[in-house]
């Protein structure tokens, strides 16, 4: 029976809860669903200003967290919707490093080590390599500006002109960072089944994470999104799902949450219906535990 419960430990699972009321809720939500993993919003998603935490907050947010049991590693907040690193205007771009440092100002704050972000879009006006590099230099500042947080590039299913569809752009961007330890991926499977990498059967999952292992390496996996997808396979349109009700199905979340590769990093739920949230998770700690008794 112990071995199980350590095990259990192992997986990091939990969903994207809100922070209304302050980000010392979170933990208290994610705690309430069964996760012993959560993400969140450290400010309002859709704006670009936001007030400073104060020092009543992050004590609040700390003390939650630890009396909760959820280390740093279990956390994943998430940058604002706003921000475009690539961006091809110097105006925009300014302002989206500046709104990106102030966001991993704020995971400092909270005694958090990760940033999940979205790389950027080249909007038709740089090219795909001109709007990498601005992305890679983005991270680059950010690290020269706030100490520890690691930058965890998530991968997107290539709606519009938004680059990191490709595994191949996420290594070009890695390949650009100066500092490797403070640089990570976040493999959302909505993402990666919509960009044109196949996740419906337990074969299909080998063979994506065989390639993403080839292209960027397996040791920058810090961080996943579990979601099923609504739009079709290699669509490059972004629609999540609840698990098992969309195009990947459950062979995925079940190849996922056997596989120990995918130990020990938080993953994430961002499916639609947060009423089964505890029932998603716990589906995933069945596949878990069955594959390690
Ligand atoms: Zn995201
Ligand atoms: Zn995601």
């Amino acid at each position: 029976m112990t071995s199980v419960k350590m095990c259990n430990k192992e997986k990091y699972i939990g969903a994207h809860v809100s922070a209304a009321g302050g980000v010392d809720q979170a933990p208290l939500r994610a705690k309430e669903i069964g996760a012993n993993a959560f993400a969140l919003f450290t400010k309002n998603q859709r704006q670009w200003a936001a007030k400073p935490l104060t020092s009543k907050t992050i004590a609040a947010f700390k003390k939650n967290c630890q009396a909760l049991g959820f280390q740093p590693e279990q956390i994943l907040p998430h940058d604002s919707y706003l921000i475009n690193l690539g961006a091809p205007e110097e105006e925009k771009l300014a302002k989206s490093r500046a709104a990106f440092i102030d966001e991993m100002e704020r995971c400092h704050q909270l005694g958090l080590t990760l940033l999940n972000f979205h790389p950027g879009s080249h909007l038709k006006k740089i090219s795909e390599k001109q709007c990498l590099a601005r992305i890679a230099e983005s991270i680059n500042l950010a690290h020269q500006a706030v100490p520890e947080v690691v930058a965890v590039i998530e991968n997107t299913a290539g709606q519009g002109t938004n680059l990191g569809w490709r595994f191949e752009h996420l290594a070009e961007i890695i390949s650009q960072v100066e500092d490797k330890t403070r640089v990570g991926v976040c493999i959302d499977t909505c993402h990666t089944f919509a960009a044109g990498y196949d996740l419906r059967t337990k074969e299909a999952c080998a063979e994506t994470f065989r390639a993403f292992d080839e292209i960027v390496g397996m040791h920058y996996l810090r961080a996943m999104h579990l979601n099923d997808s609504k739009t079709e396979f290699s669509a490059r349109v972004d629609r999540h799902h609840s698990l098992g009700e969309g195009e990947i199905g459950w062979p995925c979340f079940e190849y996922i949450a056997s596989d120990p590769r995918f130990n020990t990093i938080p993953l994430i739920l961002e499916t639609i219906n947060p009423d089964i949230w505890p029932e998603e998770i716990n589906a995933l700690r069945e596949f878990h535990t069955n594959s390690v008794v």
